[in-house]
């Protein structure tokens, strides 16, 4: 519900690598069906649901792209961990290599609000631009402002998987919040208003805590050490 967004624009402000698993899943399900993974082709099916993708299929596409985790202007995780498991399989991995995060981004809207935003969204399908029925809309319909492509809605943001999406996030995702507020790591970010206002806000969030968002190093989620 614009994290993606919001990750983007730090990405686009601090230079730091950004990784989405829900970004590579997506990319994954529209390769032919001959250059997708038995894990892949599964990942799919639960996306479209709006069911979590298994841990270890997860985790093994992060580690692929391990290299990510030591860009030099660091990294911001998307999406990534979302169950606990993922969290401590993170954790690990990290104190191995050696890197740690600065910050935990966590945006609160209420449900509602949820299900207006997600059901009236709309990507564009080939330079991935957001756009919002009422709220956003694009000048002419269904097409992209920026480079004229075609828009979609996402499959899991039918109101059958947004659903299944919500309980999802309570059941799995919401024990996040007080794993990483245990660490001391958890900023809890107001999601209402407009994306640039949001972003705003996140920015704020981190400086009232003292962690710079600025392009010298630092991060939604993470910050390499070297
Ligand atoms: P997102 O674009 O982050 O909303 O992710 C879209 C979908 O991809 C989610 O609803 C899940 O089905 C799957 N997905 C993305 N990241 C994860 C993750 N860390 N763990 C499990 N499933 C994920």
């Amino acid at each position: 519900m614009g994290k993606g967004t919001q990750a983007d624009l730090l990405h686009q402000r601090l230079g730091a690598c950004h990784l989405s698993t829900g970004d590579v899943f997506r990319a994954a399900g529209k390769r032919a069906e001959c250059d997708q993974s038995p894990a892949m082709k599964e990942a799919t099916g639960y996306m479209r649901r709006g069911e979590l993708v298994p841990d270890s299929t997860v985790w093994e596409m992060v580690r692929e792209r391990l290299g990510c985790l030591h860009c030099g202007g660091g990294f911001i995780l998307d999406g990534f961990p979302r169950t606990l498991g993922q969290a401590e399989s993170l954790q690990q991995l990290m104190d191995a290599e050696g890197i740690w995060l600065s910050a935990v981004l966590s945006y609160e809207l209420p449900a509602s609000e949820i299900v207006a935003r997600l059901g009236g969204r709309r990507t564009c399908e080939k330079c991935k631009a957001v756009y919002h029925v009422t709220e956003r809309p694009p000048k002419v319909e269904g097409c992209c402002d920026r480079c004229d492509g075609k828009l979609f809605q996402r499959e899991d943001d039918r109101p059958e998987s947004i659903k299944v999406r919500l309980e999802t996030y309570d059941r799995s995702t919401a024990p996040l919040i007080e794993f990483y507020t245990k660490l001391g790591l958890l900023v809890q970010v107001a999601a209402t208003g407009s994306p640039d206002e949001i972003f705003d806000r996140t920015v704020g969030e981190m400086e009232s805590r003292r962690i710079r968002v600025s392009a010298h190093k630092l991060w939604n989620a993470g910050e390499n050490r070297r």
